[in-house]
């Protein structure tokens, strides 16, 4: 057995189960398996009695026998409880998946080892989804010191791939005796970190003999598994500015002075004057520009856009600026024409529904070089859009674009444009470096002059009586009010019910209040009208589905509701909350909830309430639910993904990584050398399957 061969050939695994493995983790090789790393470790040198049990515990063991099974709860929320016993008291253990498996698996009264995490609801003790396993003079003998326990599936389980069956494949193939794990790093970084071999650290880290191997097993594998992540990104970044020289925006003319002087409607913040430097700075250097602009909402990016855009006007170049919806291109169009009509610039808008008349227009426009801006959504990237002379691009929002999407833009011209992608959604620093490299980085971290913090609230759901009086307040006051309804699409009709009985309450509630409703249903026409209605004060209540969230701008709309606030993560609340706060009144910000909630949910909605900062909100999203599931980096896209480092808790491990990586790639830009052809050859293994983000990004 070697770390190629196909999983099909350990022993006991059989042609069925490795299917299921492939399907379900795209699980190949040997080595897949043993790259398969556990989740968690469980201390499972004592069994702990019932009356001892708290929610602090970590994952713990029990022993005893479940008296009953009932179910709870309908549809969404049913589930399976257990009450289980020993000799001590009563625990209830909770299932909501794979209730039928669960219910014609477990006997009652048959003695049961019970492995989970204890969680408080209300006044009683729960173990949801517990590990289940006979109690036998083995299993009670066996269970000693530190194990591991891995991710499985619903359709793994349902083939007997629980986690104790992928232990046993690993100490099946770690225990062949012609398996050999072969060293990725070159020996000199090996003892110069006084890092683990590779051999050892694969065998502790699913076997490990003590809390101490374990750590070290750890610390190899992550360092590992970062530094060929920067080594990756570093070498593209060098790669790609080998091959594209940047146009020289040198001069700022004209035009820009103009603007300046004439249109400018406010004094820009100190941070908008500062990142404005550092992007005449890029424009000017000969290299091509690759810079994000982090900026929370409203701190006013789309004026740096505007500006960046006319300096490549005032250089002889085109720019364009694309947003992810109509709504929101559209505003942006309105503003930027507005203010720069009077100098002279020719701007432009194309989204899906402009006029055939108009798109030849615009295309006729574009190839002789009479149009400067064109603004618009996906349209813009269509292959029939042809540029003169395209020197600029930004992109608004860009997280909600596919890298895909930025690639077709860049690919409009031979020699690349600059590039600068916006976003109000904060990176933390060791993520930011982890995903784009070198990619430079601008941050606007101040707000215009006069913005008052938003107050945030949670409020339960038997608070909605003084909630009505509070929203017939503002509005008296000439406020106008967003109530925002979650949006999870393998629900969406379920969603929707929930809006739509929501709308029908508000208008027997207020029978005198014009309300707009907007859901990702409608059709493009009718969403924009509903928008339009409530963006010109028709209405005053405009209650919608996630699709408000990005960049609306409602000045006089102070008051944000969002209802089942439980279920948006933080920088989606983040977000939505940036949609008030834009005027100069003092707006609110009120998180409805019902009354159970998990304790990380609990923590999510406090940080709202007690935080408006985008990177404190950033960073704890990433300490709560891990880089994987951040709003805005799925897409972004990790060279490969992490299978141990963990972004949130492994920053520090990730300087040095990159420091070394850098460092080697100074020395032998080419990795040649002899000591470093192992690592070519393990960047080629791990690139083999992935699409090259380095250049795009
Ligand atoms: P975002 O960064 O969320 O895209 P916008 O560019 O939409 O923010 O700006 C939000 C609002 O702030 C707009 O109404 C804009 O005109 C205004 N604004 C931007 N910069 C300033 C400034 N320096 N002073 C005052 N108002 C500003
Ligand atoms: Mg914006």
């Amino acid at each position: 057995m070697n770390l190629n061969t196909d999983i099909n050939y350990i022993p006991g695994i059989g042609p069925k189960r490795a299917a299921t493995l492939l399907a379900e983790l795209g699980m190949r090789t040997v080595e897949d398996l043993l790259t398969y790393y556990p989740y968690k470790y469980i201390d499972r040198s004592r069994f702990y009695t019932i009356r001892e049990v708290n929610e602090n515990m970590p994952y713990i063991q029990l022993k005893g026998r479940i008296i009953s099974f009932e179910k709870r709860g309908e549809g969404r929320s049913q589930r399976l409880v257990a009450t289980f016993t020993d000799s001590t008291g009563f625990i209830e253990l909770v299932w909501f998946k794979g209730i039928k498996f669960v219910e014609s698996k477990y006997r009652l009264n048959q003695e049961y080892i019970a492995f989970g995490k204890p969680a408080r609801y209300g006044t009683k003790l729960n173990i949801a989804h517990p590990e289940m396993e006979a109690l036998t003079n083995e299993n009670e003998q066996k269970n000693i010191g530190l194990q591991a326990h891995y991710n499985t599936t619903e359709k793994m389980k349902t083939n007997f791939l629980n986690s104790s069956a992928i232990r046993k494949m690993v100490f099946t193939a770690l225990n062949d005796s012609t398996l050999h794990i072969s060293e990725t790093l070159p020996t000199s970084m090996i003892q110069k970190f006084a890092l683990m071999s590779r051999e050892e650290a694969i065998n502790n880290i699913h076997f490990p003999k003590n809390a101490d191997l374990l750590s070290k097993a750890q610390r190899r594998l992550k360092f590992e598994e970062l530094f060929f992540i920067q080594l990756s990104i570093i070498r593209q970044t060098k790669l790609r500015e080998q091959k594209y020289k940047g146009y020289i925006f040198g001069s700022i003319g004209a035009i820009f002075n103009r603007f300046y002087e004439e249109c400018l409607p406010f004094e820009l913040t100190g941070a908008q004057k500062r990142v404005m430097k550092e992007i005449r700075a890029d424009l000017a250097s000969g290299k091509q520009m690759n810079r994000l602009l982090q900026g929370d909402v409203g701190s006013g990016k789309t004026m740096i856009a505007l500006m960046t855009a006319l300096i490549a006007v005032d250089n002889g170049f085109q720019a364009c600026i694309m947003a992810p919806t109509e709504i929101l291109s559209t505003q942006h169009f309105q503003s930027i024409h507005k203010i720069i009509d009077k100098i002279g610039v020719n701007v432009k808008l194309l989204t899906g529904s402009t006029k055939k008349k108009e798109r030849a227009q615009i295309a006729e426009e574009l190839q002789n070089g009479t149009l400067h801006i064109l603004i618009g959504t996906h349209a813009l990237i269509e292959d029939t859009v042809e540029f003169k002379n395209l020197g600029l691009v930004v992109i608004d929002e860009q997280h909600r674009f596919g890298v895909a999407q930025r690639a077709k833009l860049w690919s409009k011209n031979i020699q690349p444009p600059h590039m600068l992608v916006m976003t109000a959604t904060p990176i933390p620093r060791t993520l930011a470096m982890t995903i784009y490299g070198d990619l430079d980085i601008s941050v606007i971290d101040e707000l215009p002059p006069g913005r008052k913090p938003i107050a945030t609230y949670h409020y339960f759901d038997n608070k909605r009586a003084e909630l009505n009086k509070f929203i017939k307040k503002q509005i008296e006051l000439g406020r106008q009010i967003y109530i925002v309804y979650p949006l999870i699409q393998e629900s969406e009709k379920l969603d929707l019910k929930d809006l739509e009985s929501g709308y029908e309450q508000m208008q027997e509630t207020f029978p005198n209040y014009k309300i707009s409703m907007v859901h990702g249903r409608m059709k493009p026409a009718d969403k924009e009208a509903a928008m339009n209605r409530f963006v010109k004060g028709e209405t005053q209540i405009m209650m919608a589905t996630t699709v408000i969230e990005v960049g609306v701008n409602v000045p006089n709309a102070s008051v944000m509701i969002i209802e089942n606030a439980e279920r948006f993560g933080l920088s989606q609340l983040h977000q939505l909350r940036g949609r008030v706060g834009r005027g100069a009144d003092q707006s609110y910000c009120i998180l409805m909830s019902r009354y159970e909630l998990a304790n990380e949910t609990r923590k999510r909605l406090q940080i709202m309430v007690d935080s408006t900062d985008g990177f404190v909100i950033a960073e704890a999203d990433l300490n709560l639910r891990g880089p994987g599931d951040m709003d805005g980096t799925q897409q972004s896209g990790l060279p490969f993904d992490l299978k141990i480092a963990n972004l949130a808790h492994d920053g520090q491990i990730l300087q040095v990584a990159r420091t070394v990586a850098k460092d080697l790639l100074e020395i032998d830009p080419n990795l040649e050398l002899v000591e470093n052809k192992i690592l070519n050859l393990q960047l080629i293994k791990l690139q083999r399957n992935v699409i090259n983000w380095g250049v795009i990004s």
